[in-house]
């Protein structure tokens, strides 16, 4: 730089970044927000995240992890420690993988829609070497084609699964598979991707002997997004300390040590913590019992009144997931414009499809904090807009009003006792 240019100013050189002109701020819509995540986040919930900010290293916010800890543990089944970062589902994927794997592991990564695939791409990103058991969108995985597989693609490091695939509406057998997974290689690191299921319906990591699991703040646990956690088992510390993959951000040995110390290596956000300190005590009164009841209930009152409507469901009814159901578009119906009057009319959001299936399928989502009463007004306004669109919708509110009434009876008796 000359001095003369050093002496002339910003403006003398007519580098004036103007003020930008952006479009005012509005008021966030009170939606009915049924896309399967970020879900909406109850008001108490939400209240948690205007308290003042604490100091990260402080007392306060090393109690608040010990508790988020204890409890995350609870809802995972498992013994195993316990990490959470600032992250989304997708940051899980790679932590999950830059921690236990060096370049050119082979992994299997059985897939059956887009986060599925996006995980393989991930270890490949990552120089692993990767095999895909690749299953139909809209299909479960076979146990059986699995187990043949993966005798045939022997010798592999790890295997990696989707719990539900949010994409298509399709939860694994997730027990089923582990079990033999395990059978067929005692030493294989199970890493299961948990984003759309943990919270919502079962899964025992220990008891199911999985290796690594993962999930994120916005799906089951009530929370807004930013916050993701994944907890390893003992085999998969022991791969932790020979994988060479590079990691910084997303180093469990680091994050470890810091969690002992009540810490967190980065800066949390603490906000978050609040809120999923909250969360948690709030799932766990419910009871994970009672959770996955009301999502068995929401899952099958969804598919029901879907049919009732005429419409057809992606997934097969047997692995038919209970937090998200991918709905098919009919025939000669726009499926964006049917979405955005939804949104803009009737203030139901719902999703739409990706990939190959968008246009094609839409998605209720049915998970974390949600009633039927949530479902119940989403499906009267599908209906009606479907019939708008043209489509010859069944009639078949009387029942889901029945159906509802029978429900909230329900609940009040529950309530009483
Ligand atoms: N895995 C699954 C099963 C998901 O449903 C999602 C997101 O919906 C992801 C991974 C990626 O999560 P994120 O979008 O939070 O990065």
């Amino acid at each position: 730089m000359t001095l003369m240019h050093a002496l002339t100013t910003t403006k003398e050189r007519g580098l004036i970044i103007p003020i930008p002109q952006v479009e005012p701020r509005t008021a966030i819509p009170l939606q009915n927000l049924r896309i399967p995540g970020p879900t909406p986040v109850p008001p108490a919930v939400l209240a948690e995240l205007a308290s003042p900010v604490i100091n990260h290293r402080g007392p306060e916010f090393a109690a608040i992890l010990r508790r988020v800890t204890a409890r995350l543990q609870f809802v995972f089944q498992t013994n195993a420690p316990m990490l959470t970062f600032p992250a989304s589902g997708t940051g899980g994927q790679e932590c999950a993988l830059v921690n236990l794997f060096s370049p050119g592991e082979h992994v299997v990564a059985i897939t059956i829609g887009h986060f599925g695939n996006r995980f393989a791409q991930i270890a490949e990103r990552y120089g692993l070497q990767v095999t895909r058991i690749a299953f139909p969108w809209g299909e479960a995985a076979d146990p059986a084609i699995v187990e043949t597989r993966l005798h045939e693609l022997a010798p592999y490091r790890g295997v990696l699964l989707t719990h539900n695939e949010t994409s298509t509406g399709v939860t694994n057998d997730l027990q089923t598979l582990s079990a033999l997974i395990r059978r067929h290689n005692p030493d294989a690191l199970m890493v299961v991707d948990a984003v759309s299921s943990l919270g919502c319906i079962p899964l025992d990591m220990d008891a199911w002997e999985i290796d690594v699991v993962f999930t994120a703040s916005q799906k089951g646990l009530l929370c807004p997004p930013g916050l993701m956690m994944i907890a390893a088992g003992p085999r998969a510390w022991e791969a932790n300390a020979q994988a060479r993959l590079p990691r910084f951000y997303f180093d469990w040995a680091r994050a470890r040590a810091s969690l002992e110390r009540g810490q967190h290596p980065v800066t949390p956000p603490v906000s978050l913590f609040y809120a999923l300190d909250l969360a948690l005590e709030m799932l766990l009164a419910e009871g994970l019992e009672a959770i996955f009841t009301r999502h068995r209930h929401l899952g099958e009152y969804v598919r029901k009144h879907v049919r009732a409507i005429g419409l057809h469901l992606l997934a097969d009814p047997v692995s038919a997931s209970n937090t998200v159901t991918a709905v098919r578009v009919p025939e000669g119906i726009d499926a964006k414009a049917l979405l955005n009057t939804l949104r803009e009319r009737d203030q139901v959001v719902l999703a739409g499809g990706q990939e190959h299936l968008s246009g094609k399928i839409f998605r209720i989502g049915h998970m974390g904090s949600c009633e039927v009463r949530d479902l119940f007004t989403a499906l009267n306004c599908l209906q009606v807009s479907l019939k708008e669109f043209g489509f010859a919708a069944g009639t078949h509110r009387e029942e889901r009003l029945a159906q509802w009434q029978h429900y909230k009876r329900g609940q009040r008796t529950r309530h009483a006792s």
